[in-house]
C-alpha cells in the first residue's frame, strides 16, 4: 500500500464484498437484500459502492433523501431504491425518476395519491411504514383501516412492501422491547393483509437486525453499517473489514519550550519540552472538534497521539513527544487496525457518526484489490 501524501480515504471494495458475504451468510437464501447507501455510503461515496454492490446482485438500495436516489440514478443504478424519508416536494422528481417512497404518515399518504394521479401512475411502487416503538417515523397499528381505504380509492399506487425499524436491535438488555417490537410488526402485517387481496414483502432488521434476530428477517433484510466494516459489537467488528481509512501526513513538526501554547484560543499548554505535528485534517474534513483537547487520537508509526488544544477548521496538532517520526510521515486516524468504533467511543459517539462526518473535501480513492 503506498503511504498517504495528503489526507486521503481509501474505499477499499474487496472489503465491501467480504462484508457483503458475510451478512448473506446469516440469510435465507431467499431473503432479499436492501443495501443501505444513504449519506453518501457511510461517508465513503455512494456511487461508486452501489455500483460495486450492483455486482454482487444486491436486491435493492435505500437513501434517506430523494436526491441521494436522483444521484444514483444519474450514476446510471438502476435497481429499485427506496427513499426512506421522502418530502411532498421530491414526489414528482421521485416518479420521475423511479424511486420509490417510504410512505409514513396519513399526510404523506394523501400527498403521494394525489401526485401519483397527477401523473397518470398506475400500480406505483411504494412502502408502508409502521412504528413500532422506535417512535420517530410510521403510521400507527390503527391507520390500517385508513390506509386501507385510501388504497381501494385509487390504482396509482401499490404497496411493495410493509416495514419498521428496530430501536435497539444491536442491544442484548433491550432484546425484550425488540421481541415486543417483532411481534407488534406480524400482528400489523397480518391485519393490513386480512383487508388487501395481496401480500406485500415485510422487512424489519437493520445490520444488529440481522445478526441478532435471524427469526425476524422476513422478505427483506436492510444493511447500512455492516456492509461498511462494523456490527456493533466486538465479536462482530472481528467479522467484518472496514472499508474505509483515513490517512493524512506530518505536515510540520514543532519544538516547543514548557508552557507555551497550541492552537487557537491557547487551549494546550506544553508541560514540559514537547514535539507537535501539524496534520492537515479539519473539522471541515468531520473531524469534529470534540476530539480535540485530547479527547481523540491518531496514530504515527504505529503509536498514538493525542489531539491537542482545539481543531481547527483545517488542521490538527497532535503531540508527537515521545514518537519517532519525521514531517512527511504518514497518519493514520482510522483502518482496520485502528478502528473508527475505538476512535467513537474515546469521543462517545458512535462509528457511523464518525463515518458519515468526512466531508465531501476528502479526496476517495479506490482499491479493488487486496494490496
Ligand atoms: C439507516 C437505516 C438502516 C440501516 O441501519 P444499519 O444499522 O446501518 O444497518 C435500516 N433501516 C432504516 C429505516 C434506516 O434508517
Amino acid at each position: 500500500m503506498p503511504k498517504a501524501q495528503e489526507t486521503i480515504l481509501e474505499i477499499h471494495l474487496d472489503a465491501l464484498t467480504h462484508n457483503y458475504n458475510y451478512l448473506k451468510s446469516k440469510l435465507n437464501p431467499n431473503t432479499k437484500f436492501l443495501a443501505v447507501v444513504k449519506a453518501f455510503a457511510y461517508g465513503s461515496d455512494s456511487v461508486e459502492i452501489a455500483k460495486h454492490l450492483e455486482t454482487l446482485n444486491a436486491d435493492y438500495f435505500a437513501v434517506a433523501y430523494a436526491r441521494e436516489g436522483v444521484a444514483l440514478r444519474d450514476a446510471g443504478i438502476t435497481i429499485p431504491i427506496l427513499v426512506l424519508h421522502p418530502q411532498v416536494v421530491n414526489f414528482k422528481t421521485i416518479i420521475e425518476r423511479c424511486l420509490e417512497p417510504s410512505i409514513y404518515s396519513p399526510k404523506i399518504l394523501r400527498e403521494f395519491i394525489k401526485i401519483a394521479e397527477e401523473q397518470k401512475q398506475s400500480d406505483y411502487p411504494v412502502h408502508i411504514k409502521f412504528n413500532t416503538g422506535l417512535n420517530r417515523l410510521g403510521f400507527w397499528h390503527n391507520d390500517v383501516d385508513y390506509i386501507a381505504n385510501q388504497l381501494k380509492n385509487t390504482s396509482s399506487i401499490v404497496v411493495k412492501s410493509l416495514f419498521s425499524h428496530l430501536a435497539a436491535s444491536e442491544d442484548e438488555n433491550e432484546r425484550e422491547f425488540t421481541l415486543r417490537q417483532i411481534t407488534d410488526f406480524k400482528t400489523i402485517a397480518a391485519d393490513f393483509e386480512s383487508q388487501m387481496d395481496y401480500s406485500p414483502w415485510l422487512h424489519l432488521c437493520n445490520t444488529s437486525g440481522v445478526i441478532n434476530y435471524p427469526e425476524a428477517h422476513f422478505d427483506m433484510i436492510r444493511c447500512g453499517i455492516g456492509l461498511y466494516g462494523f456490527g456493533n459489537s466486538a465479536t462482530e467488528d472481528q467479522n467484518l473489514k472496514p472499508i474505509a481509512k483515513l490517512k493524512s501526513i506530518i505536515s510540520q513538526i514543532h519544538l516547543i519550550e514548557k508552557e507555551e501554547t497550541v492552537g487557537y484560543n491557547r487551549a494546550y499548554t506544553s508541560k514540559g519540552f514537547e514535539k507537535t505535528a501539524t496534520i492537515p485534517i479539519g473539522h471541515a474534513d468531520g473531524i469534529s472538534r470534540q476530539f480535540g483537547n485530547e479527547k481523540g487520537f491518531v496514530f504515527i508509526n504505529g503509536q498514538s497521539a493525542p489531539i491537542i488544544g482545539n481543531v481547527c477548521m483545517d488542521m490538527i496538532m497532535v503531540n508527537i513527544t515521545n514518537i519517532d517520526c519525521k514531517e512527511g510521515d504518514e497518519v493514520i486516524i482510522f483502518d482496520e487496525n485502528h478502528k473508527a468504533s475505538a476512535i467513537a467511543e474515546s469521543t462517545k459517539t458512535i462509528s457511523y457518526e464518525v463515518l458519515t462526518a468526512i466531508s465531501q473535501r476528502v479526496k476517495r480513492l479506490f482499491f479493488k484489490q487486496v494490496l
